[in-house]
């Protein structure tokens, strides 16, 4: 079989990289489980390979892109966040990027849930009561009790994909639902939440009528048992409404002192140091955290103070580490199978070749009509 496409893939994304070989592409896969260095991709790249796949680990600039000038026709990333690609050097170089929303979608939310009732109802301290040998009796409150989730009001900070399948996972739970998102606002999806949430009540199959509305972010934050985050990083420069320290000083202090985090955005949108204070003064009650301005999380982290270690769980960037989710090569169940999905697009010319066609192209404005 003649080579069609050379390809360099910063790790190895399974049985999608042989269904690629199969097409006739030369695959060549950074095989350790760390990410490159930067200068191996760039060295890849000027190499003169056709396509780049990358992850959330590779900082994609300027620097790659013109390593890439001539030969470089799609990077494709390994996630749906893009925040490690620089979107206005791409634009410049013209070259497309790929991410892989919705088939992790349900796989981030459901983990957000978990987290969060992870947190409340106190799972990890409770393990370690009985694998420490400090289980010594059954006692009313003795020696700590959680919150319950059910009943309580939630506030979903970023109402796109994952925002939403959170919502819908905390309907089963009979939460009230606060939405903030400056940007997007799907009011005939609140409706019909409001309405399953109406029927539930109608049919005695929930205690309590519940609700659901968008308000402001102010809002949202001083009037939720949970807060719980599902923006995409952006800067400064990035958006009218920048997300970088989205959660800093000001509006953790304006969150109530029994309130929980959880955060499984990007790590940067929750300012670090300002939440180790907020933990060990009180300002709020909890944390749950699957990411960090810093990955992996350094050891000297402020989070990692023991004084606040039972109100504060502490994740590996883990919330769409499934099976499926992860390694299905079918492109409308997997990561791995939408990157390649994503790159084959690109590079055989799917869609007429028209870029801005392509699904899961990112930056379709640098590809004029
Ligand atoms: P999405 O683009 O569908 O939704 C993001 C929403 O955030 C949009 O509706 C947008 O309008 C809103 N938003 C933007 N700025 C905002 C602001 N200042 N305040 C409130 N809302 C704002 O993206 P998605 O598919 O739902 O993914 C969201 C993010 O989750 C990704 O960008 C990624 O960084 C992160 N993520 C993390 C993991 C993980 O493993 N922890 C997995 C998947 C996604």
């Amino acid at each position: 079989m003649t080579t069609k496409f050379r390809v360099f893939a910063t790790c190895d994304i399974g049985e999608s990289i042989d269904v690629l070989r199969r097409r006739g592409y030369a695959v060549e896969v950074y095989a350790k489980p760390e990410p490159p260095p930067k200068n191996l991709i760039i060295e890849k790249v000027k190499s003169g390979i056709d396509g780049l796949i990358t992850t959330l680990r590779d900082q994609i600039d300027a620097e790659v892109f013109e390593a890439g000038k001539g030969t470089l026709k799609i990077v494709a990333q390994y996630a749906v966040g893009f925040d490690n690609v620089n979107r206005a050097d791409a634009n410049r170089y013209q070259i497309p990027f790929t991410h892989t929303p919705d088939v992790l979608t349900e796989a981030t939310a459901e983990y957000a849930f978990f987290i969060m009732g992870a947190l409340a109802r106190k799972l990890w301290p409770a393990e370690h009561l009985t694998r420490d040998n400090q289980w010594g009796y059954w006692h009313p409150y003795l020696p700590f009790l959680g919150d319950e989730v059910t009943g309580k009001t939630v506030a979903v900070i970023g109402t796109g994909r994952i925002g939403l399948a959170m919502i819908r996972k905390c309907v089963g739970f009979d939460m009230n639902i606060l939405c903030y998102d400056p940007a997007y606002q799907n009011h005939d999806f609140v409706k019909a939440i409001q309405e399953v949430k109406d029927l539930n009540f109608a049919r005695r199959l929930s205690r309590d009528r519940t609700w659901i509305k968008y308000v402001e972010f102010d809002e949202a934050l001083a009037d939720a048992d949970f807060v719980t985050v599902h923006v995409p990083l952006l800067r400064e420069g990035e958006s009218s409404t920048p997300t970088y320290h989205l959660f800093n000083e000001r509006t953790l202090r304006a969150m109530q002192p029994t309130a929980y985090l959880v955060n499984t955005s990007r790590g940067p949108v929750v300012d670090e140091a300002a939440l180790a204070r907020a933990l060990r003064e009180n300002w709020i009650a909890g944390a749950a955290l699957d990411v960090y301005e810093t990955e992996p999380l350094p050891a000297d982290s402020p989070l990692r103070d023991s004084v606040i270690e039972d109100r504060c769980r502490l994740y590996p960037h883990f919330a769409s580490a499934a099976r499926i989710t992860r390694l299905s090569t079918d492109p409308n169940r997997g990561m791995a199978g939408r990157c390649a999905q994503g790159l084959i697009d690109v590079l055989e010319g799917n869609y007429g070749g028209e870029i801005r066609k392509m699904p899961y192209v990112v930056n379709k404005e640098a590809f004029p009509a």
